[in-house]
């Protein structure tokens, strides 16, 4: 199976001009990683021009976020419905940094629900803000997925992607151990077996959180999970053609 790698440029670059440039990158960079699916999840105001402008099959595209609702008085948002217009299929739903923002749980059920409905892939991040003594954030992290699961029939899980994200080690210096993801990836699937029995099972579970072309081939072969969710190294064209070699590697 290929692995799962999601490009969150976040708000980077700065300007349309370098943007483009980090697109041109990231193309010749994917075509060569043919193990790898990528989703490049660009600023909202890029997709339109990237999507109509690219003849390759290589890539699909993302949202980093977008409301639920279809459209209407929600000043400064897009809606999932139009970022599936400008040729979005996959979106990123509870990313902490939007959650640090005030997005809640409930919203991200709202949002997961909405992106099924369009026919998108959403993407629900989930993870603690840091980790204690006692193993407390098994418990934060099931209530993310249960509320951001609740409107998700059994049939439908399938079509959802589970980031799990540790706030602490999102823009940090090191990501998670691989021991420590694969622990979590099997809480994952054991709670999505008690909500949604076998189909629970197979949930497709990536890990973000300070990726790089170094950690990547260690918390793919042995994190427990499908794929990768990439901040940093996916806005630097060097660092993202050399994680995606490594991915590549990886899978050898
Ligand atoms: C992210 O944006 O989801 C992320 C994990 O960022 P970084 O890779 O920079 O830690």
């Amino acid at each position: 199976m290929k692995s799962l790698v999601i490009a969150n440029w976040k708000m980077n670059p700065e300007t349309l001009a370098d943007a483009k440039k980090l697109f041109e990158a990231t193309k010749k960079a994917v075509e060569k990683a043919r193990g790898a699916t990528v989703v490049v999840a660009p600023p909202t105001i890029f997709l339109h021009e990237f999507r109509a402008g690219y003849r390759g099959k290589r890539i699909v595209f993302g949202v980093q976020n977008a409301h639920f609702e279809k459209e209407g008085a929600y000043t400064g948002e897009t809606s999932l419905t139009q970022a599936a217009d400008a040729g979005a299929t996959w979106a990123i739903i509870g990313h902490a940094e939007r959650r640090a923002m005030g997005e809640t749980s409930e919203d991200t059920r709202k949002k997961v629900a909405a992106a099924i409905t369009l026919k998108m892939t959403p993407v629900l991040c989930v993870g603690e803000k840091a980790r204690g003594a006692s193993a407390e954030h098994f418990e934060y992290v099931k209530e993310q997925l249960k509320t951001g699961l609740a409107d998700v029939p059994a049939t439908k899980l399938g079509r959802v992607v589970i980031a799990y994200e540790p706030v602490w080690a999102i823009g940090a210096a090191t990501a998670m151990s691989p021991h420590d993801m694969h622990e979590m990836a099997i809480f994952i699937k054991k709670t999505l077996f008690e909500i949604y029995g076998k189909p629970g099972m197979k949930a497709v579970i990536l890990y973000g959180g300070s990726v790089d072309e170094q950690n990547a081939p260690a918390m793919l072969r042995e994190g427990g999970v499908d794929g990768l969710l990439v901040g940093r190294a996916s806005a630097d064209p060097k660092r993202f053609a050399q994680l995606l070699d490594a991915v590549e590697k990886a899978r050898a």
